[in-house]
This record gives C-alpha cells, structure tokens and sequence, in this order.
C-alpha cells in the first residue's frame, strides 16, 4: 500500500462524526417526550409515523442530491407525521421539528477512533483540511463541540464559500489555502458522488469512507482509489511504509 500523501483532505459528517447512526435514536428519544403530549399511548406509534414520512420524504432522489435546509425538511417532515396521525396541530408538529433542530448537534457522536486519528496525523505533520456541505451555524457549531478547528489549517464550509461538493471550488479552494498540487493530496469521506467522485474530478486521490461497513453498491459507477472502514486505517497505512 502506498504512503499517503502529505496533504489530507476530510469530510466531516459520516467521516469523522456519527451523523446517520445517530440521528434515528435521537427521534426516538424525541417522541417519547413528546407523545404524552399528544395524547398518545404509544410513543412507537409517533416514532414510525416519523420514519414512515422521513422516508418518503427522502426518497425523491433530487432532493437527496440537493440537501439544503434540514430544518425546513424537518418540519416538513414532522407535519407529515402527524397528518398521517390524524393530528391537526401544526404548530405543535413545527415546535417537535425545531426541538430536535435545536437538540440534534448534542446528540451526535465522534466515529470511534476518529479524533485521535486526525491528532496523530498532525503529530506526523500532514497538511488537512476539513471541506463540509451544509450551512456555517450548523457546521461551525459541530466542529466547535468537537474542538475540531486545531487539527486543521484550512476549514472550507460550503454556505461560506457558495459551492459545496462536488463542485471542484471547495477542493481546489482547500489546495490553494494548504499550498498543495492535486497530486498530493487524499481525500477522506463517505459520499461516493460527492467525496470520492468530487475529489477525483480534480486529480485528488479519494478514499471512501464505508461508514456502514457494507463494501462498494455493485450498481456504483464511482471507483475509490481506496477503501476503508474507520479512519484509523489511514495510519496503519502510513506505518507500512
Ligand atoms: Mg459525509
């Protein structure tokens, strides 16, 4: 396996933090709370009104591609829960929605081994930086509660820059700040279109982060230059050298 390159490029959800594995039990935790105050028995019955309706909502692979404001989805969302309940109070569905918004970043968890990762890569003296979709306060407010921003010499947040990935704008931006060629550097994430297929648009050597260990989709038309399933692989490759 070769070395890796001295310039690190790095995802930030569903790379380094747990995003998807948390957020789930986090509305389940929610409609406990909250059914009670429906006037419900039963706070399964709320929480599979949610995913039922999350799930529809998300199926339309645009608006997957989009991503865009989450906490207008979630409200969405929500209200959809409670038509499908017979619940009338829409007021109510948009206070669950923006409880969870409110509650969501306390909820997530560092990927095991994540942080100490991009620490030791550090002491080794690689050159990183994060490149994240997604709005400054949300993105911002994660990294800060993970006191992310030391590991990192350039933070590119795509409602800062007005381009997200896979525009080639956030990668090149990213480059110039860490003075490094496209040939030197890796990028690290869990989105094939947008991480991996992104970054190789470029001339940047992507890594797929297999965050739910489950290996590449047979149907996948994006090929990473490599695999891996936690990020402390990324420094067992750099001891083999
Ligand atoms: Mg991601």
């Amino acid at each position: 396996m070769s070395a890796l390159a001295p310039a690190l490029l790095f995802d930030l959800d569903d790379t380094i933090l747990a995003l998807s594995a948390t957020a789930m039990p986090a509305w389940e935790a929610l409609c406990r709370r909250w059914a009670p105050r429906l006037g419900l028995a039963d706070p399964a019955l709320l929480f599979g009104a949610l995913r039922g309706a999350n799930e529809r909502y998300w199926r339309d692979a645009e608006r997957r591609r989009r991503g865009g404001d989450v906490e207008h989805a979630r409200r969405v969302i929500v209200a959809e829960a409670f038509r499908s309940l017979e619940i009338g109070d829409s007021a109510a569905a948009y206070e669950m929605a923006d409880t969870f918004s409110r509650e969501r970043i306390s909820t997530i968890v560092a990927l095991p081994g994540a942080i100490e990762t991009l620490a030791a890569l550090r002491a080794r003296g690689r050159r990183m930086a994060l490149v994240t979709n997604g709005l400054s306060r949300t993105q911002r407010e994660k990294i800060e509660r993970f006191s992310l921003a030391p590991y990192f010499d350039c933070i590119v947040v795509e409602e800062e820059i007005g381009a997200g990935k896979p525009s080639p704008r956030p990668f090149r931006h990213a480059l110039a700040a860490l003075g490094a060629a496209p040939s030197e550097a890796w990028m690290v994430g869990d989105n094939l279109a947008f991480d991996v297929a992104g970054a190789q648009q470029v001339g940047i050597h992507a890594i797929w982060h297999d965050v739910r260990g489950k290996g590449l989709p047979a149907s996948s038309e994006v090929r990473p230059d490599r695999i891996i399933t936690a990020l402390p692989e990324l420094l067992e490759a750099e001891n083999e050298r």
